[in-house]
C-alpha cells in the first residue's frame, strides 16, 4: 500500500471535528506557564522560565508544585487577568519586584515600587557585616542611621535582629520614605524608627547635632561609564538611588566627609560599594578619621562591603 497513511490521530487544522474544543492557554496552569514563558522568551531560556513561574505563583498564591498537583483545575478569570498583565509588564522589562510590588530581603518580604531601589541580594551582606562586626549584642540598646534607606530593607532587617535598637531612616525621596514607613509598619517597627527627609546629612546639621553609634549606607554608586551597559530593568529604578556621579564615588565623598560629626567615637560606618570601588572608599575613610577598615567580598568574589570605625 502506498501513499500517506490515514490515521485518526493525525489532526490537520481543517480536520478538527466540530465537537472538539481547542484549549486556550488560560484553561490550565500548564498552559498559562508555557504561554508566559513564550512571552518572556527574550529574557533567555532560564529567566523566562523562572520569571513566568514566579509570576504565576504570585498571581495564584500557590507554589508551582501545588499547581502541578491539580492539572485539571481551571484557573479563575481574575487571576488569569492579573497574570497576563504581569507578564506583559515583565515583557516590557519592568523589574519583577515592581510588577508584583514585593521584594524578598533576608527574612523579610517588603513592599517596593518605582520610588525605591529593589533590594539586592548583595545588600543582605551589609546587614550580615553589621551583625558580625559592629560589636553589638543582639539585645543591645543603640541607635543607628540608615542613610538612603530606600524601601527600608537594611534598617528593617537590622531592627528585626537587634530587638532593642532604634533607627533613623533617611532618604532624599519622600516617596521612598513613604514606602519605608509602610514596610516598618508591616513589621510593627514604627515605635523604633524615625523617618527623615534628608539630602545626605542636610536635615541633621542643626544646632543640636545627633550622634549615632552606627551608620549604614548603600548609596548610589554607578559611574557614568556604567550607564552604557546597564540592563533595561535598571532604567525603571530611581536614577537618584543609582547615580554616583562621574566616577561613582560622589556619595562616598559626601558621606565620609561628614560622617564623623554624626558618630560617637568608636562608632561604626558600614558601606556597600560598587565593583572596584573598595580601595578608593578605603582611602576616603582613612582621610576622614576612620580606622579598622575592613573589606568583605560578596558571593561573586567582588569587594562589596567596606566597614570602619570612627577614631576615638
Ligand atoms: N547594586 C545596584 C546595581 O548595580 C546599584 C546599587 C547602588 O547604586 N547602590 O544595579
Amino acid at each position: 500500500m502506498s501513499g500517506p497513511k490515514s490515521s485518526s490521530s493525525m489532526t490537520r487544522p481543517d480536520m478538527i471535528p466540530q465537537n472538539q474544543t481547542t484549549t486556550l492557554p488560560w484553561d490550565s496552569w500548564t498552559g498559562l506557564l508555557l504561554w508566559g514563558q513564550e512571552e518572556l522568551a527574550a529574557l533567555g531560556p532560564r529567566e523566562s522560565q523562572t520569571n513566568a513561574e514566579y509570576l504565576l505563583e504570585e498571581a495564584s498564591g500557590q507554589k508551582r508544585w501545588q499547581l502541578a498537583l491539580r492539572p485539571e483545575e481551571r484557573p479563575r478569570a481574575a487571576l488569569v487577568e492579573t497574570y497576563r498583565r504581569w507578564i506583559a509588564n515583565r515583557r516590557e522589562r519592568i523589574p519583577s519586584a515592581y510588577v508584583t510590588g514585593k521584594a524578598f530581603f533576608r527574612d523579610e518580604c517588603l513592599e517596593v515600587g518605582p520610588a525605591c531601589l529593589v533590594p539586592r541580594p548583595e545588600t543582605e551582606l551589609l546587614v550580615e557585616a553589621v551583625i558580625r562586626q559592629a560589636g553589638f549584642a543582639q539585645d543591645a540598646e543603640f541607635s543607628f542611621l540608615d542613610l538612603g534607606t530606600g524601601s527600608g530593607a537594611v534598617a528593617i532587617s537590622l531592627l528585626r535582629h537587634f530587638k532593642k535598637a532604634r533607627a533613623v531612616m533617611a532618604d532624599v525621596s519622600s516617596d521612598a520614605l513613604a514606602v519605608a514607613g509602610r514596610n516598618a509598619e508591616r513589621y510593627a517597627l514604627t515605635g523604633r524608627v524615625e523617618l527623615r527627609l534628608s539630602d545626605f546629612f542636610e536635615a541633621f546639621r542643626g544646632p543640636v547635632r545627633p550622634q549615632w553609634s552606627l551608620m549604614v549606607s548603600n548609596p548610589p554608586y554607578l559611574a557614568q561609564s556604567d550607564w552604557d551597559q546597564v540592563e533595561p530593568e535598571l532604567l525603571y529604578e530611581p536614577r537618584q538611588a543609582l547615580d554616583g556621579g562621574l566616577d561613582g564615588l560622589s556619595a562616598y565623598r559626601q558621606i565620609a566627609g561628614e560622617a564623623a560629626n554624626f558618630l560617637h567615637p568608636g562608632g561604626g560606618l558600614f558601606f556597600e560599594v560598587g565593583q572596584g570601588q573598595a580601595p578608593a572608599v578605603q582611602t576616603l575613610l582613612g582621610e576622614n578619621g576612620f580606622k579598622n577598615i575592613c573589606i568583605l567580598k560578596d558571593w561573586s568574589g567582588i569587594d562589596r562591603i567596606v566597614s570602619s570605625t570612627r577614631c576615638l
